[in-house]
């Protein structure tokens, strides 16, 4: 579609969509996640009614886009898909709305970031399945309400804190993605290989599952380079050897740590010597978001209790200097 409001938000990750699950049955791991969504899926079927609106939170790469997806293909409606910082204005979403069809699902990615403007549109939306829209302006302006097929409306957003209450209670299925098991990502890397078509044994997949963050994304990204490796070394599979070895050259270490997360790390050791320190010096210090550092570098690293929060900011646990090679100074507890 030419629709810009449709436009993904998420193009450098095209990749992906080789990828991605088309089923529940495909989509590895989440078990709980899967087994509550099967039953939403089924009785919404059997009554021929809309689903209800799910709000899948979780760090990035999880697969909140994917299974919203497969929500869709498998109550047999259509989807559309658009993003929070995308939908500037309430006629924006107005139009979105007034355009699906009966049962649809209308994912908004990153729905933390709507502007509350915006935001206000949606309320009616989901609870009564209506519009409220001014029509004229001063004196003579009136409101008209403008009913709208039932719909589902999937969000998506990396901390459920991050939504306003409001808009947090009107999602009757929230659904919580964790960070995937090695053997789950083993699963994944198998699978991926095959659909690229290069061999894999499973030290090779082994290895790249523990190193990819405990996410699908992650293991795609990793997976498609050490392809690359094994190629230009005339290799039509990769083993633990080929894995090793291109990981290590992509610089990223035994706990799948990258240059990003290493830095974090010796920031907090080497400048602030263990912590605390706020996520806003941080932020400053890395020159990064504070929402990147927050989202996205932090919580795989607590995850593998290298990092912990604390009320007084960040420290690094005794695990987090064992990884840095460094003994933490003396006179710091930790
Ligand atoms: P999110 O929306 O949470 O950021 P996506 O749904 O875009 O994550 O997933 C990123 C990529 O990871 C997908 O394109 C897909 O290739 C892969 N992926 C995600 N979840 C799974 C899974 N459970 N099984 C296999 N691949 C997955």
């Amino acid at each position: 579609t030419d629709n810009p409001l449709l436009a993904s938000s998420r193009q450098p990750e095209d990749a992906d969509a080789a990828l991605r699950p088309k089923t529940l049955a495909e989509f590895v791991g989440q078990a709980a996640a899967k087994g509550n969504l099967k039953v939403f899926i089924d009785s919404a079927r059997s009554r021929r009614e809309a689903m209800d609106h799910v709000l899948f939170f979780g760090p990035p790469g999880l697969g909140k886009t994917t299974l919203a997806q497969i929500v869709a293909r498998e109550l047999g409606v259509g989807f559309r898909a658009t993003s929070g910082p995308v939908i500037a204005k309430a006629g924006d979403l107005a139009a979105l709305l007034t355009n699906l069809e009966h049962g649809d699902v209308l994912f908004i990615d990153e729905i933390h970031r709507l502007n509350p403007v915006v935001e206000e549109v949606l309320y009616p939306a989901m609870e009564d399945r209506a519009l409220d829209l001014i029509i004229g302006e001063g004196p003579s302006a009136r409101s008209v309400r403008i009913d709208l097929p039932p719909f589902t409306l999937i969000g998506a957003t990396t901390r459920q804190g991050l939504l306003q209450t409001p808009l947090r209670d009107r999602f009757g299925i929230p659904v919580r993605l964790n960070f995937y098991t090695v053997p789950e990502l083993e699963h994944v890397v198998t699978r991926g290989a095959g659909l690229l078509g290069i061999g894999i044994d499973k030290p090779g997949a082994t290895e790249i599952a523990r190193r990819a963050r405990g996410t699908p994304r992650v293991a795609g990204r990793l997976l498609r380079r050490v392809r690359d490796f094994a190629h230009v070394a005339g290799s039509d599979t990769i083993t633990l050897a080929i894995a090793d070895d291109s990981l290590t050259r992509l610089e990223v270490d035994r706990l799948g740590l990258d240059a990003q997360d290493r830095r974090y790390l010796m920031m907090i050791a080497d400048i602030y010597r263990g912590g605390p320190v706020g996520v806003e010096t941080l932020a400053a210090g890395l020159s990064e978001p504070r929402d990147t550092i927050e989202e996205v570098i932090e919580p795989y690293l607590i995850q593998m209790g290298l990092v912990a929060r604390t009320a007084r900011g960040r420290c690094l646990n005794d695990a987090g200097w064992r990884h840095l090679g460094i003994s933490p100074p003396t006179g710091t507890q930790s």
